[in-house]
């Protein structure tokens, strides 16, 4: 990685360390910490069950949620889980340094796949590792998404490792087998599809859940 690169990194996930306070989870159903300081959790938040992704820190003894993270509901969760066979497909191509696919469009990552909400998922060339992140449209324009610092970059360890407590969260909560990707229930409608906002994100207010 040359010095140029670097330096970015360092730039943009040390704009993230922003910490918020958590809302309170009453009800966890599941949380296991898959890197140091990262938690799986599995909850349920004013009635409806979501899925985090997410680096904590503690301070005087209380725990605060950062930015590093995403929120997903189950079928949001789904998403992800339906590409990580092409996600480590990738993964081992970049490793082994024979990737040969190019991005959709100029100046996305190698692998950009919606899974709802604002939220994407992608694997770049520069990074080795999976990326979740919560992306906007600036209104200037209405083609590319951007990035923004609502993410967690998930090294290659750490990807495997989420890997297998996803497992056991689906071991022990078979009813997320069932939940479906939004752009599935529309059953083909473009009119609802565009009118979704889970599945047409962009030109409202960001409102997630974190
Ligand atoms: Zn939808």
């Amino acid at each position: 990685m040359s010095e140029a690169s670097l330096k970015r990194t360092a730039e943009v996930f040390a704009d993230e360390d922003t910490v918020e306070l958590v809302p309170p989870m009453d009800g966890d159903r599941f949380r296991e910490e898959f890197a140091p300081g990262r938690f799986l959790i599995y909850t349920r938040f004013n009635g409806q069950a979501f899925i985090h992704i997410r680096e904590f820190v503690s301070k005087e003894g209380r725990e605060y949620a950062t930015k590093k993270g995403v929120c997903l509901t189950p079928g949001r969760l789904r998403a992800l889980r339906e590409r990580v066979a092409r996600i480590d497909n990738l993964l081992t191509q970049l490793e082994a340094g024979t990737a040969y696919i190019a991005p959709v469009k100029r100046g996305d990552p190698l692998f950009k796949e919606h899974l709802g909400g604002t939220i994407f998922v992608t694997v770049s060339e520069r990074y080795p590792g999976v990326n979740l992140r919560r992306y906007f449209q600036p209104s200037a324009q209405n083609i590319q998404t951007l990035p923004t610092k609502n993410g967690i970059y998930l090294p290659l360890a750490q990807w495997s490792s989420l890997k297998a407590k996803l497992d056991e969260l689906y071991a022990e909560h078979p009813e997320l087998s069932s939940a479906v990707e939004c752009h599935m229930t529309h059953g083909g409608d473009q009119t609802e599809f565009f009118g979704c906002r889970e599945c047409t994100p962009f030109g409202y207010d960001d409102v997630d859940c974190l």
